[in-house]
């Protein structure tokens, strides 16, 4: 058997108003509750004697209730029960808040046990609020073990969803069929599923615990990969695309540019050429630092299809940007004849009609907007090329969405983030890469200080210095995420006290998130134009934003942002002839954030960062809460787990190598795949 999808309300003393609280978890079926994985575990497995235990550190013990139950109130009213208990080695104190039901739980003489922390109070040990269960419960699922601890909702608590996981597993009484062969079990040294289930969930041993999220987490790594592979098939297997020209006038074109192009950026324009000119569709990635000069390369790209008789669409995540490559392409394309026109938000409707028109016409060349506003329907007479820059937001559903749209369009991808390979080779599995590796000539490094707010006063007049030469800065305001109301406030603050405290005579301008896409990018105008000397912004200037007049980075409580943002704000600066500066302000006492951001001053190489980022995060607590794990993974952490994941790759290599998937051993894996990725076709070919 597979999962199983019998309703979990087949589990005893689970009906229909406890099956709804599952629900809220997206837990159905017995086979959803055996896929919930625990968030962490405590290890309760071991009983200590009352005289061995130490303050501050949490136990579990096996004891006697020695008397009636003591109720009193503490001084914030709140109802205090106290119970004293002991063993063979001495008594204690253990007490609850609030809860009613104590008093009356027990009996004197039982034998129960507890877990929880112990006090030392005035001579007396006490534990607090500690789990309990009777002695005489013969298999515990909460104490007595190492214990998981699930994700809740409200009205569902630890011992709830253990009963449940439990009684599952009793339910399914290990025939799990596993998925993967005993061929590729052994090869790869992977535990059995049944194995796996059960001591995810309640482990007999540390080692066991880590044999079973070993193969689980390599089983997502697994499938996650064969899907990419087969989104790349459906992508292009079949189906031809399109055979763009070999055309002389490129050649003359990028001869004609403002400047030579690099190295790195003629060889990934070689790349892409290639895909371009083959009948095979294009699923190219481009991953090039920010500033590397991916623009030019797409501008490239575009020139080469609409010269070959197509039209391309550049799409990116915000109008300013696409705004921004407006402006790029304009110039660029100013003596080439291509007709360019931007899509955006705040449009007449009859303007909108007219691009509409005339992109389904054929009289526009080139289409540039908002993904948003591109995919609600712009119509094409000859759509040749797609381009999306900053993609790192979007996901691979909506890759295969896309190039379901047009008729077979080449695709092209750009993107900031940089990834380590290894953990590209997921995010981006179905598509090609090409590295923008090298900075144009003549780029000054940006100089990085991590300063503390005593420093604030002599860095303004550092700033200011600057802004009378003739400079911009941008300042990025603190951090504030209970509310967007909140947010806009303390921005508004923000900027007006780097207004009237520091920079009395200079214009400052403020950037929101809150904003119109208008009102944006008519202040983004206004600092392009030099009218505005400080932008104060909230992250919105994060992505992309070309202006090299602009020198200076004051970032605000930088300990709040990870190292790969800090990077992309750091790279609005170091744009232009100037020396630029980026300057980190922060108190903080953490010390992982404050070796974040003195690395931060050691280097402006994005891959670097990101690796060292990779190891920062790695060395975090193995039992502790997954907090990096991309969404889709229930388990995996591509930070934490980069060695599974080259070996899964290894594995999908294999299996997909001479067929495997035909032969008999993996049929089950073949008929998994296929549903999973049938699902996918579904999605693409509904939209
Ligand atoms: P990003 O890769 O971050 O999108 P852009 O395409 O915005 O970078 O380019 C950053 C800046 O570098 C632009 O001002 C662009 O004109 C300039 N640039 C791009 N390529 C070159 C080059 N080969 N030589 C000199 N300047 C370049
Ligand atoms: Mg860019």
């Amino acid at each position: 058997m597979y999962y199983p999808d019998d309703s979990i309300q087949n589990i005893k003393g689970i009906g229909p108003a406890k099956a709804k609280l599952f629900q809220k978890l997206g837990l159905r079926t017995i086979g959803d509750l055996l896929q919930y994985f625990p968030r962490g575990y405590k290890d309760k497995s071991e009983i200590t004697r009352i005289k061995d235990l130490r303050p501050d550190e949490s136990y579990t013990i096996r004891v006697r209730i020695s008397g009636k139950a003591h109720e009193g109130r503490t001084k914030s009213r709140l109802i205090i029960t106290k119970l004293t208990v002991h063993d063979d080695t001495g008594k204690l104190n253990a007490v609850w808040f609030n809860n009613r039901f104590i008093k009356n739980a027990f009996e004197k003489g039982e034998e129960v046990l507890l877990h929880g922390k112990v006090k030392r109070i005035g001579k007396d040990l006490v534990m607090e609020t500690p789990e309990y269960e009777k002695a005489s419960v013969t298999e515990s699922v909460n104490l007595m073990r190492i214990t998981p601890y699930y994700p809740l909702t409200e009205g569902l608590s630890q011992k709830d969803i253990r009963k449940a996981v439990y009684a599952a597993l009793k339910l399914v009484n290990e025939k799990l069929t596993d998925v993967f062969p005993e061929e590729l079990r052994r090869k790869y040294g992977l535990a059995e599923i049944n194995f796996c289930i059960s001591n995810i969930h309640f482990p007999e041993s540390m080692d066991k615990l880590a044999l079973a999220r070993r193969r689980l987490v390599f089983e997502e790594f697994f499938m996650l990969q064969s899907g990419l592979i087969h989104i790349k098939k459906v992508n292009s297997f079949g189906k031809k695309g399109i055979c763009f020209k070999k055309t002389g006038e490129i050649k003359e074109f990028i001869e004609n540019l403002p400047f030579k192009l690099t190295s790195a950026q003629a060889r990934v324009f070689e790349e892409i050429s290639k895909d371009m000119e083959s009948s095979d569709i294009m699923n190219r990635l481009v991953q090039g630092d920010v500033g590397s000069g991916k623009t030019v390369v797409a501008a490239l790209a575009l020139f080469k299809c609409v010269k070959s008789g197509y039209q391309g669409i550049m799409m990116a995540p915000t109008e300013i940007l696409a705004e921004q490559h407006m402006m790029t392409l304009t110039n660029l394309f100013k003596d080439t004849g291509i007709v360019i026109e931007l899509l955006k938000g705040g449009m007449t409707g009859k303007e909108k009609q007219r691009i509409l028109d005339g992109a389904k016409a054929g009289n526009i060349d080139v289409v540039i907007g908002t993904h948003a506003i591109i995919q609600d329907g712009v119509g094409f007479n000859k759509l040749g090329l797609v381009i999306t820059d900053e993609q790192h937001r979007f996901g691979v559903r909506q890759r295969a969405l896309l190039s379901a749209k047009g008729d077979n369009p080449d695709m092209l991808v750009m993107t900031a983030t940089p990834i380590p390979r290894t953990l590209s080779l997921i995010v981006y599995g179905d598509l090609d890469v090409s590295i923008i590796d090298e900075m144009p000539p003549g780029r000054k490094k940006v100089e990085t200080y991590f300063i503390d707010s005593g420093k604030k006063e002599r860095l303004m007049n550092f700033v200011k210095k600057g802004l009378d030469e003739g400079r911009q800065a941008y300042f990025v305001c603190p951090l504030v995420e209970e509310s967007e109301k909140l947010e806009l406030k303390s921005a508004i603050e923000y900027s007006e006290l780097i207004k009237n405290k520091y920079f009395r005579s200079y214009s400052v301008g403020l950037l929101h998130g809150r904003m119109k896409a208008e009102q944006k990018n008519e202040v983004m105008q206004r600092f392009r134009d030099k009218e505005i000397q400080i932008l104060v912004s909230t992250t919105v200037i994060e992505v992309g934003v070309n202006i090299p007049n602009a020198t200076y980075m004051i970032i605000e409580d930088a300990d709040r942002y990870g190292m790969a943002q800090l990077h992309q704000l750091r790279g609005r600066v170091g744009r232009g002839e100037h020396q630029s500066y980026c300057i980190l302000i922060s108190d903080t006492k953490n010390e992982a954030a404050y070796k974040r951001l003195k690395y931060m001053t050691k280097t402006e190489n994005g891959f670097e960062i990101a690796e060292k980022d990779l190891e920062f995060r790695g060395s975090g607590e193995i039992l502790g809460q997954r907090q990096h794990g991309l969404p889709g993974f229930k388990l995996a952490d591509i930070f934490r787990d980069v060695k599974l994941l080259k070996l899964s790759k290894k594995a999908v290599e294999y299996v997909y190598e001479n067929n495997r998937l035909m032969k008999p051993e993996y049929k089950r894996m073949k008929k998994i795949l296929d549903c999973r990725f049938q699902k996918i076709l579904d999605e693409v070919t509904l939209n």
